[in-house]
């Protein structure tokens, strides 16, 4: 071999030695990162360092249209040393554990109603909180009428493998008691607007009526703790009845719709021949609510800031986050967000109003 081929051959070897040692180094680096970053995954760090107050923590800003950087329906509202969840949409109780909430810390959780985005991660919820505190009881979860079928539902799809998650782990580690939801039904009085369906330790908690139709019984929430307030709206139309729900609270969860990015997908789906697509992106104009009317209610209630949610249709690219920030200021003067998966709005007893994004893992 002449001495040329030698040298390349000599430095091509070195060559992959280092490339492997990078490789070997590399593995190394992410093991190291993984240790620091692993309590966070299974920890509560979160709830350990807020301020005394009320915390929304936005554990899933989707909705059913598939997006890979948003969680179904999902927002924690912490209040003191409490954890209420509201809607438990899929991947959220991954979500919210990324987030540094373990799902063990939930006291409730509240449905808005029983549309199947809202619902499709309960289970997995309920089988956090069963493990990661070696619950006693069932995960509790308050809705409107049908909850206890949708949670006797649950449990019984889910039985078959709680006899499983004993057997691996014994009963010490996992209770049979504590397998599954336990629900309980709220019903708004005739001629009544709400209900108190939670009054205890300081914290009050008011269901709603919303417009949601032709969905029976849905509701917004309205949570109060420490002098601070926040409402959710949770899948509505406009609707008169969240503005007085939510007259002067602290902070607005709101629904939103961009109605342009909204014709665009139903004109893509029509182009494409998927008539019956572009159609349901005609139809949920009538029951979702427009980002400018979002912005609406919120000034006329007179809310501190608003936070959109439920964004629709899916937003993947970041740019267009900005779009709902943007028609939301056109009718509302205080502050807004397209809230993210991880954003935490905060509340202190104290006073004043704080954002952070706290989705790290
Ligand atoms: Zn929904
Ligand atoms: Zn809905």
């Amino acid at each position: 071999m002449k001495r040329g081929g030698l040298v390349l051959l000599a430095v091509a070897a070195l060559l992959g030695a280092a490339l492997g040692a990078l490789f070997v180094f590399r593995a190394d680096v992410a093991t190291a990162l993984f240790q620091r970053m692993a309590p966070q995954g299974v920890g509560n760090v979160l709830t350990a360092r807020l301020p005394d107050g009320l915390h929304a923590v936005f554990c899933g800003t989707g909705s059913p249209m598939p997006d890979r950087r948003r969680a179904g329906p999902c927002t924690a509202v912490i209040a003191g040393e409490r954890v209420f969840v509201f809607d438990a949409g899929e991947g959220a109780a991954e979500t919210l554990s990324l987030i540094g909430v373990s799902p063990g810390r939930i006291d409730t959780v509240f449905l808005t109603h029983l549309h199947s985005d809202h619902i499709d991660g309960l289970a997995p919820m309920a089988l956090q909180h069963w493990g990661n505190v070696s619950a006693q009881a069932p995960l509790q979860v308050v809705g409107p009428t049908g909850t206890a079928r949708v949670a006797a539902g649950l449990n019984e799809g889910y039985a078959i493998d709680s006899t499983y998650r004993v057997a691996h782990h014994g009963e010490q580690i996992m209770p049979p008691s504590g397998f599954g939801l336990a629900a309980r039904e709220f019903v708004i009085a005739d001629g009544a607007d709400s209900v108190v369906v939670h009054d205890a330790d300081g914290v009050r908690i008011i269901a709603f009526q919303v417009n949601h139709a032709p969905v029976d019984g849905a509701v917004g929430y309205r949570i109060e703790y420490a002098g601070r307030s926040i409402v959710i709206s949770g899948d509505t139309s406009r609707d008169d009845r969240v503005i007085a729900a939510a007259r002067g609270a602290d902070l607005l969860v709101h629904e939103a719709i961009d109605t342009h990015l909204n014709q665009i997908m139903q004109n893509a789906a029509n182009a494409g021949g998927r008539e019956n697509v572009g159609q349901i992106f005609n139809d949920i104009l009538t029951y979702h609510t427009s980002t400018e009317d979002a912005g609406r209610v919120a000034q006329e209630a007179g809310v501190g800031a608003l936070a959109l949610t439920h964004l629709l249709p899916p937003t993947p690219l970041p740019g267009l986050d900005q779009r709902f920030v943007r028609a939301a200021r056109t009718t509302f003067s205080g502050p807004v967000w397209a809230a993210r998966d991880g954003d935490v709005v905060s509340l202190p007893a104290s006073g004043g109003i704080e954002h952070s994004h706290q989705l790290r893992f």
